[in-house]
């Protein structure tokens, strides 16, 4: 479903590759954990994907089809399948769950109509769909500032998955959370991930949620791809 051949990541100005001769390849259906200290390459890794992060050398195939040389418009189609959570849960603020819920169908560019509520009844009934999946749907209105953290990630999921995406990307999304919400939010990605068939990849610095939810496990070490197979096959000391 999607393939990385050969990528290498050298940040402007530093003199070692982030993520350096990475080969992997992902199928439908599969639960990733990317695992790593800090400064790995893990998010690095996963910007790659949805092509965030350009690749200094290397190529990612989508369904066979390299995505490396697609303009900004083709970028957006491919980003369209991918959806992402972030560690810091990138919502805005001051607006409602179901505000930020509709950001996530039309992009950031696009919160204009958000604001003054452009919306057609299908794209409303979706993201209140999606809500009502990852169990907000008691907190349409609220706004997203005064949430828990854990309910804030669970807007994030929503935003994630409000276009059908194939593919849910994570960027440590329970890293500023704490153990107990860490282990809800995986339980709710696990969930979602069975029911809707999607493939997910995911970072995580803690070992154990790896290990308890992960289908596979893959490991970088100073841009390195040192372990890539199933949980009970890995070990800390990797
Ligand atoms: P992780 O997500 O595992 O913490 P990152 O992918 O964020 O790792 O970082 C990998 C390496 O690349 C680190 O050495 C980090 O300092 C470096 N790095 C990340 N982003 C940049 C950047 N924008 N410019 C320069 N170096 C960067
Ligand atoms: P581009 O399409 O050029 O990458 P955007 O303006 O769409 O830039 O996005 C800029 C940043 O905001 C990106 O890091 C992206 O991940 C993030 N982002 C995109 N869409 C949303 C959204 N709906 N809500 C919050 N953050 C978003």
């Amino acid at each position: 479903m999607i393939e990385l051949k050969h990528l290498s990541v050298r940040y402007p100005r530093t003199v070692q590759d982030a993520l350096s001769d990475v080969s992997v390849s992902f199928q439908k259906g599969e639960f990733v954990c990317i695992l790593g200290k800090s400064g790995a390459g893990k998010s690095t890794f996963i910007r790659c994907l949805n092509r965030l992060q350009k690749p200094t050398s290397g190529e990612v195939f989508l369904d066979g089809l390299p995505i490396m040389d697609k303009n900004e418009f083709e970028i957006r189609q491919v980003r369209r399948e991918m959806g992402m959570i972030f560690q810091h849960f990138n919502l805005i603020p001051r607006m409602s769950v179901l505000q930020n819920v509709l950001t996530g169908t039309f992009g950031y560019r696009h919160s204009l109509r958000n604001l003054v509520g452009l919306f057609t009844a299908k794209e409303l009934e979706s993201a209140k769909q999606v809500i009502d999946d990852v169990g907000l749907s008691e907190m349409l209105h609220r706004r997203v500032e005064n949430l828990s953290g854990g309910q804030k990630q669970r807007v994030g999921i929503a935003r994630a998955l409000v276009q059908q995406p194939r593919i849910l990307l994570g960027d440590e999304p329970v890293a500023s959370l704490d153990p107990g919400t860490a282990n809800h939010i995986f339980t709710l990605l696990k969930d979602l991930h069975d029911r809707l068939g999607l493939l997910t990849v995911i970072n995580v610095h803690d070992i154990n949620l790896a290990k308890r939810y992960a289908s596979r496990i893959i490991a970088l070490k100073e841009g390195h791809l040192i372990f890539d197979g199933i949980p009970e096959n890995f070990t800390e000391n990797e």
